[in-house]
């Protein structure tokens, strides 16, 4: 029986305990209240958030979920705490997070470990890229731990999520969609990104005098502008999921995030069909997850165990992980 914590930070902050990969009992979050309604984290100095983390993963460990808890269990007994940030992360350490921009250079995984141990708690905690999580959720839900899975999350930001974890950066975001000096959008200042055109953020400053919703709302009924728009932003994914199955192969694409809503599958197939030609490339698929937070506890939740066992795997000669992990390449 194992048992982890996950948590995972977008615009608000959910954690939950994890029974055997699955939720067990209630999903605390911070704020309480409206999940929409948030969007004071970015307001919080680190050291406030990461007392903040440590409190609701104490509360969980404890087994103090509240009254839908469904056993209460000792603190000793979690085996690996597992917690998702948007951003770039490396070795605990968060390099750069455009959304949560007090967290940059953040020593994550350290600082909550200190924070912990001061509430008695000594699990290992582990820090993964948010579109990572929701990659290893879907593969731990759907029975494709063997298996490539990538997703994208389109939100305020473009990520991109892969299971098995592999070295490398995977900013799939900031891919390169077009030539086109004009497209400045993008939050990192690059010329020409997929999040430039995608990010909500980057269409908001290129229609100064519509909101995102109504660009495609308009496109819908019959705006020339919205409806080019929304075509190149349908071609941009198409462009960097053509690309990535270019490099790794094709195999299934996931579609979540808070503006899932946006996506239509059927003409993002279309555009795809145009950039993939070669017969072998042409299996891939693509599914629409509705955005919610379970797919992300569960898939930080996935990642910590998963770094928990190649450790002690590479410590003990790493006979345990050769044989059950997935080659971390296609
Ligand atoms: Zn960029």
């Amino acid at each position: 029986m194992t048992t982890a914590i996950g948590v995972v930070i977008t615009d608000h902050i959910a954690a939950a305990r994890l029974k055997e990969l699955q939720l067990a009992g209630k999903v605390l979050r911070y704020p309480g209240g409206d999940p929409d309604a948030m969007e004071g984290l970015e307001a919080i100095p680190d050291s406030e958030l990461i007392d903040i983390l440590a409190g609701q993963i104490a509360s969980l460990a404890r087994g103090n979920a509240g009254p839908d808890r469904v056993d209460s269990i000792e603190a000793d007994s979690i085996d690996a705490i597992g917690v998702a940030v948007p951003g770039f992360v490396r070795s605990g350490v968060i390099e750069e997070s455009p959304n949560l921009p007090q967290m940059k250079g953040t020593r994550l995984a350290d600082q909550l470990t200190s924070a912990l141990k001061e509430r008695g708690i000594a699990a290992p905690v582990h820090i993964a890229n948010d579109a990572d999580a929701i990659a290893a959720g879907v593969a731990a839900t759907r029975d494709r731990l063997d298996k490539l899975t990538r997703v994208w999350t389109i939100g305020n930001g473009i990520g991109y999520g892969r299971w098995p974890h592999a070295e490398g950066v995977w900013e799939g975001g900031h891919i390169s969609v077009t030539l086109d000096p004009k497209e400045r959008y993008c939050g990192c200042g690059g010329v020409g990104h997929l999040e430039g055109i995608m990010g909500y953020r980057a269409m908001r400053m290129r229609f100064l005098d519509l909101e995102p919703e109504e660009v495609f709302a308009n496109a819908k009924t019959g705006d020339t502008r919205c409806r080019q728009f929304v075509d190149l932003w349908h071609r941009a994914l198409a462009a960097a999921t053509a690309s990535f199955i270019h490099l790794a192969g094709p195999g299934r694409f996931y579609f979540t995030g808070k503006n899932v809503g946006f996506l239509e599958l059927p003409l993002l197939r279309t555009h795809l069909e145009t950039m993939v030609r070669m017969t072998p490339l042409q299996s891939f698929s693509l599914e629409i997850l509705p955005p919610d937070d379970e797919i992300a506890l569960i898939g930080a939740g996935v990642s910590a165990l998963r770094a928990m066992r190649q450790e002690s795997g590479s410590r003990e000669g790493g006979s345990y992980m050769r044989s059950s992990m997935p080659s971390s390449r296609p």
